[in-house]
């Protein structure tokens, strides 16, 4: 069971309130939610400024975290994140604790919401990995003037946000899932998410499956973002499409989201803290009643969700008690009375709004096996070595084919910022400290092994100073690297 029911027969929540305007969108959230009458037990928990205040480095306390692992759902708000406390996100910490590796950002176009889009009918929703890609955190000062971050995708992260992702479609009824990639720039990484994207497609005939390379699916968000139902994506590229697309449907104010993994699901709205508007009653809860909803569809109470839904629709398309963000200053409603306004309107329904059919999302399965990818034969075929080094590239690789002459592996080429500059290509280059310098074994020696490689590195360690270096395999026969710009 992915939620718990108590002995009681109530479902059990780990609530935390949060920061700044935290406490009121969430008091808002439950009023309607009790007045519904959901059988939901609250566990309320603190984590956020507070926490770090105390000198808990994760903004996260254990209690917090205790409960999250017995009641295996959160409804939380936002959570500041301090300064001057270690700068570490109890969001982010929350979010990997539990690896919720699905991030899921419904954008909907809602009634008296001013937007340049109102009336296109803008329905979608964005799945985004959580865990991996540049969000890895993996990043290294490789010389005093250059930095590089590794971007980590793995099979298993990208089958599982994949799976997820036609999964959601399935049970929210919707016909079309694009798996939006890099890949024609980055063939590797991107290119194996999209590779995936396209294999796992065929699992779902009844699903429409399309690869889009991801800057174009910006420019079609701005363009045409009615065309898009679902879109799935790897870490970085999410963040920056949710955004741009909550934009499109009225911005921060109206931006659910959930968090979903194995044990736990997390939701919680997009918006921060507003600090400025903390304790002023003034503030637009809609995000957090709309990721209430998405909540309340985890916990199977399908009826309630849709009714609070209606409610909401209701109270906004009637614009007689809307916030400041909405109407301005002069003719807003508090967050209290826009809140008492949606429990008047319980049971009534909208018009406009036609629900869709919702059924339980089936979350994918954890791999049983750790690995989960095996192949049947590895060969290490040479090695990149990073140097830093205040010099130009033909020198540079001169130096490297002498010193290396006797080495079972030959200098194939240097680049830089990842464009072969020796042997010269001919394009004009400004380049920087830091060279990769590609070796692979001279045809005669087949693989490469680790006496090679150290010996290799002793004698450049001789002349220059080398930062890092990886070594070159294949994989069942292929390449598992990539090439330089300009390489043949
Ligand atoms: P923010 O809190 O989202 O606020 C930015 C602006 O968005 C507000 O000043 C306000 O715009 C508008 N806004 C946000 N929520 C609104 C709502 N419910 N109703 C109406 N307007 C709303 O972003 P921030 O100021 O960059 O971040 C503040 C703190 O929140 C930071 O500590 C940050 O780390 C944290 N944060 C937490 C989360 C999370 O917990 N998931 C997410 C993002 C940021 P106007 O000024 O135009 O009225």
């Amino acid at each position: 069971m992915k939620y718990v029911v108590t002995p009681q027969g109530k479902k059990l929540v780990t609530l935390i309130p949060g920061d700044g305007i935290g406490p009121e969108v969430v008091a808002s959230a439950r009023r309607i939610i009790e007045a519904v009458g959901v059988p939901i037990e609250w566990d309320e928990q603190r984590a956020g400024a507070s926490v770090f205040r105390e000198g808990i480095a994760s903004g996260v306390p254990e209690e917090t975290v205790a409960s999250i692992r017995r009641s295996r759902v959160v409804l939380k708000g936002p959570l500041e994140t301090p300064v001057g406390y270690g700068e570490k996100s109890a969001n982010v910490t929350l979010r990997k604790l539990f690896e919720a590796f699905a991030n899921v950002r419904p954008v909907r176009e809602l009634p008296s919401v001013p937007t340049p889009y109102r009336g296109r009918g803008i329905d979608l929703v964005i799945v985004r990995e959580n865990v991996e890609d540049l969000y890895a955190g993996i990043e290294y000062v490789d010389t005093p003037g250059v930095t590089s971050a590794f971007k980590v995708i793995s099979v298993k992260g990208s089958e599982k946000i994949i799976r997820f992702a036609f999964a959601l479609a399935r049970a929210e009824g919707r016909q079309v899932v694009h798996g939006a990639t890099k890949a024609n720039i980055l063939k590797v990484t991107e290119g194996l998410f999209k590779r995936l994207f396209e294999t796992i497609a065929r699992e779902f005939p009844d699903i429409r499956a399309e690869h889009i390379i991801i800057d174009n699916c910006a420019h079609q968000l701005v363009k045409q973002p009615e065309q898009f139902d679902v879109i799935v994506t790897t870490n970085m590229n999410g963040d920056i499409i949710s955004d741009l697309a909550s934009g499109l449907v009225g911005g921060l104010g109206f931006a659910p989201s959930a968090n979903y993994g194995h044990d736990v699901a997390i939701f919680e709205p997009v918006h921060g803290s507003a600090p400025k508007y903390a304790g002023k009653n003034v503030i637009n809860p809609t995000a957090m009643i709309l990721t209430a909803i998405l909540m309340l569809r985890y916990l199977d109470e399908f009826a309630a969700a849709e009714t609070i839904e209606h409610a909401l629709l209701v109270t906004l398309e009637e614009g007689k008690a809307l916030t400041r963000d909405v109407v301005g200053d002069a003719e807003a409603a508090t967050t209290t009375a826009f809140t008492d306004a949606i429990i008047s309107n319980l049971g009534r329904r909208s018009t406009h709004w036609q629900p869709r059919a919702y059924s339980p999302i089936q979350i994918p399965e954890l791999h049983p096996d750790p690995v989960a990818v095996r192949v049947k034969q590895e060969r290490v075929v040479g090695v990149d070595v990073f140097i830093e080094a205040d010099t130009n590239p033909t020198d540079l690789g001169r130096a490297l084919e002498q010193l290396t002459a006797d080495s079972p592996l030959a200098l194939y080429h240097v680049s830089s910022r990842g464009l072969q500059v020796y042997p010269d290509v001919g394009a004009s280059i400004d380049y920087v400290d830091h060279w990769r310098c590609r070796f692979l074994a001279r045809a005669s020696e087949g693989e490469v092994n680790d006496a090679a490689i150290l010996d290799l590195l002793t004698k450049i360690g001789q002349h220059f100073t080398w930062t890092s270096v990886l070594r070159l395999r294949e994989f069942d026969g292929e390449q598992g690297f990539s090439k330089a710009q300009g390489e043949e």
